[in-house]
């Protein structure tokens, strides 16, 4: 009896297929050793017997997976009389990436494109003959699910036991067409190895960097490999020199371009003329063009932060008035003593500074929904996937940092979790650990806040030019993670574009104001009580009575020596309070902590206050924002004439655009916050992740920020 293997990608419905051929002549089972469902059984009818294995669903016959080993192990070492490939027609690309390597592999095979159902009512046309011609194997159109077509599927199964094996070569360009033959030539000759019953698979296996075939080889006959080897890398240094490419990269477009030049000669056809798809890949080929896409990248991401600038300033203006008032009017009704000050600067001037950018958030917000939406944003990922697989990430690295905020104002929880989709440990691993460095929604008010202050002029570009420098630092930490701690091979990754979409109105809308609400809510809960914690932090203890005593006699002392008419003694006495203030605040809990790390943080030009608010942004980043507003609002010379925080900053001797700069920086890759560094504890199960995950940051982002501010103030130091 024939021994036909079933292999396909996952839900291309095998299994469906399986159970309507062997109905109740089935025994399933494990693979040994893993939990891999492994599945046997019969096919009989009119004098016609198959046996019948179902195999893992895969994607690819690469070695990354267990039901890829299984399915490749099946393949080579039991050799099966026959491959029915099952292919979702109605998803005929994707699918056909398999049907490519399976075909190399030279086993006897056969294609059933099933779901065909679907497909027509998708309104496509296959034309299976054409197709079958074009593959020299049989192809047979089904529908699984209703048994349609299978048994003249098994009639050509039957057969396969006794054609011979399918030569099926494509051209991967001169080079490697080159180097693939003379690998195989070595591989067919070299009697001890396995391997040389299959040369040319081998070697293609070989050039894509395949742990099982290398180790295998080199196990068998190490001179073999070491002839490889050299060839393998001399390819390499080959590829990346002339086309800025490597091997793996080069073969699986070489697939996918055949595959595509397969499907446009006429073998998919849509029935009902369907303008979107052809409108898609029209935008497609210039928008993820190699040269062309990168440029048009940055200028959409420049265009988003004009966007969001630009439009946000006057609400801005009106909310940062709207707190100014609110704080007057506290000022105005209630009774001095400790629970105003709580009331204006612990809520007022802490939770008002991160609220007073609701409206920049929310224009964000848009922007980056309508990239969303129409589909541009799957095209950055595709576009970020080349230089991520230098970096040592993955493909699927990419969706996790930009959920983290990669565009700006996304949240590095959801990116941390969403890194589940990746299957090598390590790669995983080193994207969990970089997603923080991504621009975070909590991140945003910090930058807006300097960015608004020192470099009013240029927001839009700072913006740009802080989301590149996040990227490449969370890169190059990739690099490094993956050149030490992590060290190991690159997965291959395949990438669906979906079609280009118009937004609707309200599902921009809705979008926008889901991620908003989420903002706001957090600065009137969470942010409102760490706020108030710290004010706390920085009020408690207050000055003790010699204190209080030492400026009430110099308040004492200038009015005997001033004329009580002069204007100058109000101004003495404002001078004063405002000394008593800073005192207070200095000698507080948090004022002594924040006073303590100056010793160090002073080298990235940070004072006391600064530190508060850093240590403060460890419970949530946007407390940086809220914290600075609660310390100068208590160290306010005049509360009269209270200011915003903005205008505070500006004015004030302290601050400058280079430390403006430091502290930008150190936000963007210091410690996660608390949050995250919790999900990050739990998505790894170690402690010891989280840990260092905040060691490491910390100790980076000190490492720039000092960079940046001496570095500053040398180059300040020549230009005089
Ligand atoms: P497997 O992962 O390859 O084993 O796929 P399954 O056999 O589990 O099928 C995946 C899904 O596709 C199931 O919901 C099936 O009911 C469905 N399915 C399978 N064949 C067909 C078909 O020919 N037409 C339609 N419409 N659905 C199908
Ligand atoms: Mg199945």
């Amino acid at each position: 009896m024939a021994i036909v293997a079933l292999a396909g990608n996952p839900n291309s419905g095998k299994t469906t297929l399986f159970n309507a051929l062997t109905g109740a002549r089935q025994h399933v089972g494990n693979y040994p050793g893993i939990t891999v469902e492994k599945k046997r059984g019969t096919y009989s009818k009119k004098g016609l017997s198959v046996e019948i294995e179902d195999l893992p669903g895969i994607y690819s016959l690469s070695a990354y997976s267990a039901e890829e080993v299984v399915a490749r192990e099946f393949l080579t070492t039991q050799s099966p009389d026959g491959v029915v490939n099952v292919v979702d027609g109605s998803n005929l690309e994707r699918n056909l990436y398999l049907t490519v390597q399976l075909l190399e592999m030279g086993l006897p095979m056969c294609v059933a494109i099933n779901m065909m159902d679907v497909a027509s009512s998708r309104g496509m046309e296959i034309d299976h003959e054409a197709l079958s011609k074009l593959m020299g194997i049989p192809v047979v159109p089904i529908v699984a699910r209703k048994g349609q077509g299978i048994d003249d599927l098994m009639v050509k199964a039957q057969g396969l036991a006794n054609s011979k094996a399918v030569d099926f070569h494509i051209s991967y360009g001169i080079d490697l067409d080159r180097a693939l033959d003379r690998m195989s030539t070595i591989i067919a000759n070299d009697p001890s190895l396995i391997e040389s019953s299959r040369p040319r698979w081998s070697a293609l296996k070989y050039l894509e960097g395949d742990e099982v075939i290398k180790g295998s080889i080199a196990k068998e006959s190490p001179k073999t490999d070491g002839e490889l080897s050299s060839i393998a890398s001399e390819l390499e240094r080959h590829l990346r020199a002339t086309l800025d490419t490597y091997p793996e990269a080069m073969i699986a477009d070489q697939r996918y371009g055949y595959i595509k030049s397969i499907l446009k000669r006429g073998i998919l056809v849509y029935r009902k003329d369907r303008d979107a798809p052809t409108l898609s890949d029209k935008l497609d080929r210039f928008l993820t063009n190699r040269f062309i896409g990168p440029i048009v990248m940055a200028a959409v991401l420049a265009g988003l932060y004009q966007f969001t600038f630009s439009y946000s300033e006057v609400p801005v203006g009106w909310f940062e008035s709207f707190f100014g008032w609110l704080g007057g009017v506290v000022e105005a009704n209630m009774a001095d003593g400790l629970l105003k000050s709580m009331m204006i600067s612990g809520v007022v001037d802490g939770v008002g500074g991160v609220m007073g950018f609701v409206p920049l958030i929310f224009f964000m917000f848009l922007g980056i929904s309508f990239l969303e939406d129409t589909g541009y944003l799957a095209r950055v990922a595709f576009m970020l996937d080349r230089v991520f697989r230098y970096f040592g990430l993955h493909g699927s690295s990419v969706m996790p940092l930009i959920v983290s905020g990669g565009i700006a104002g996304g949240c590095a929880v959801p990116g941390v979790m969403a890194a589940r989709t990746i299957k090598s440990p390590k790669e995983r691993m080193a994207t969990i650990l970089t997603a923080p460095f991504m621009n975070c929604g909590a991140k945003l008010p910090v930058f807006a806040l300097l960015v608004g202050v020192f470099f009013s002029d240029n927001q839009a570009s700072m913006m740009l030019l802080i989301t590149a420098l996040s990227w490449v630092g969370a890169l190059l930490a990739a690099k490094l993670l993956r050149s030490t701690i992590l060290r190991g091979e690159t997965t291959p990754f395949v990438m669906e574009l979906p079609p280009y979409r118009l937004p609707t109105f309200q599902g921009l809308m809705i979008h926008t104001w889901e991620r908003t609400w989420q903002y706001i809510k957090k600065a009137g809960t969470v942010i409102l009580g760490i706020s108030i914690l710290l004010w706390a932090l920085m009020t408690f203890p207050e000055l003790g009575e010699k204190e209080a005593e030492r400026f009430q006699q110099m308040r004492d002392s200038i009015t005997a020596q001033i004329s009580p008419e002069s204007p100058e003694l109000e101004e003495k006495l404002a001078d004063i309070d405002g000394q008593e203030a800073q005192e207070a605040l200095r000698r507080s809990y948090a004022g002594r902590v924040g006073t303590a790390l100056e010793k160090v943080t002073s080298f990235a030009g940070f004072d006391w206050r600064d530190n508060i608010a850093l240590v403060g942004g460890f419970a949530a980043k946007e407390v940086v924002v809220s914290t600075l507003g609660t310390a100068y609002s208590l160290g306010e010379v005049d509360p009269e004439e209270s200011s915003s925080l903005a205008e505070t900053l500006a004015t004030s001797p302290d601050w400058s655009p280079l430390k403006a700069l430091a502290l930008i920086v150190f936000s963007m890759f210091y410690a996660p916050c608390f949050v995250t560094v919790v999900c990050i504890v739990r998505e790894t199960s170690s402690w010891r992740w989280g840990v260092f995950s905040v060691t490491f940051n910390t100790l980076l982002a000190y490492g720039l920020a000092v960079a940046v501010y001496q570095g500053g103030l040398f180059i300040q130091r020549i230009g005089g």
